[in-house]
């Protein structure tokens, strides 16, 4: 199969389908904009279990993504798209770059705050707005940027409830749309403890990609109870 991109979690190969192409899910670890680098076993696994069975649930909700089917252990076939070089955020509780940045203090309830960050490593994936997004290029007109906003709500309404439902909460997430040929949009990327962050709703243990960044220990086991909540 023909590599067409190798990010920092997964690989993008052709198909013989010019509208489909393979996600292959790796074991690489990075966090901090790829400064720490680390490996474990089996975790494009979990998150290839994962992310399929999130993206049924949105499908299954009505929420138009580039999930076709699993291919594999490792693998799902996608609808190919032009990724819009946003990263959409939504928070529910204030963590992370949000309690740096503006001091809001870890643990605040928000009303799913939404934000968009400039999907671009050498910048290091800064924080900007709507104007900075038209003047970047990301999207030809204010109203995707509005559906953007719908959509990573919706996503956030579905999931949510799902999660709490398995004692889980669900913190924060980040998102990524692309456009397909007919220029329909569409959720793309990933749904997983890589892309999210979700605390034991007993505990508020963190059962995500927290647990590499801040040298918890036990990072496969996390993912592993993310996804044997998912199942239960
Ligand atoms: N996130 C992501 N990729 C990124 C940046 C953030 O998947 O390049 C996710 C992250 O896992 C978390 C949410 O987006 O669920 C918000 O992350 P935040 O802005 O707090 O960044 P961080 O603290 O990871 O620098």
């Amino acid at each position: 199969m023909e590599l067409l991109y190798e990010g920092k979690g997964k690989r993008l190969f052709a198909t013989n389908n010019p509208d489909e192409v393979i996600a292959f899910f790796k074991d690489d670890l990075t966090a901090f904009n790829a400064q720490k680098k680390s490996s474990e076993e089996g975790k494009g696994k979990l998150n290839c279990a994962i992310t399929t069975l999130l993206f049924e649930l949105l499908q299954s909700h009505g929420i138009a993504t580039h999930f076709v089917r699993k291919h594999s252990e490792n693998e799902i076939v996608c609808k190919r798209v032009q990724i819009i070089p946003i990263e959409v955020v939504v928070r529910n509780v204030a963590t992370g770059s949000l309690t740096k940045r503006l001091g809001v203090r870890e643990g605040t309830i928000l009303n799913e705050l939404v934000e968009f960050y400039y999907k671009n490593d050498s910048l290091g994936d800064p924080l900007i707005n709507d104007e900075h997004a038209l003047l970047l290029g990301c999207v030809p007109h204010t109203n995707l940027l509005e559906q953007l906003r719908k959509e990573a709500r919706a996503v956030n309404a579905i999931l949510t409830p799902f999660f709490a439902k398995r004692n889980l909460r669900l913190i924060d997430f980040k998102l990524e749309f692309g456009l397909d040929s007919g220029n329909a949009l569409l959720l793309a990327d990933e749904i997983t403890p890589d892309s999210c962050r979700f605390w034991d709703a007993t505990s508020n243990e963190k059962l995500d990609k927290d647990r590499f960044r801040e040298d918890l220990g036990n990072v496969k086991m996390a993912y592993e109870e993310v996804l044997s909540r998912i199942l239960s």
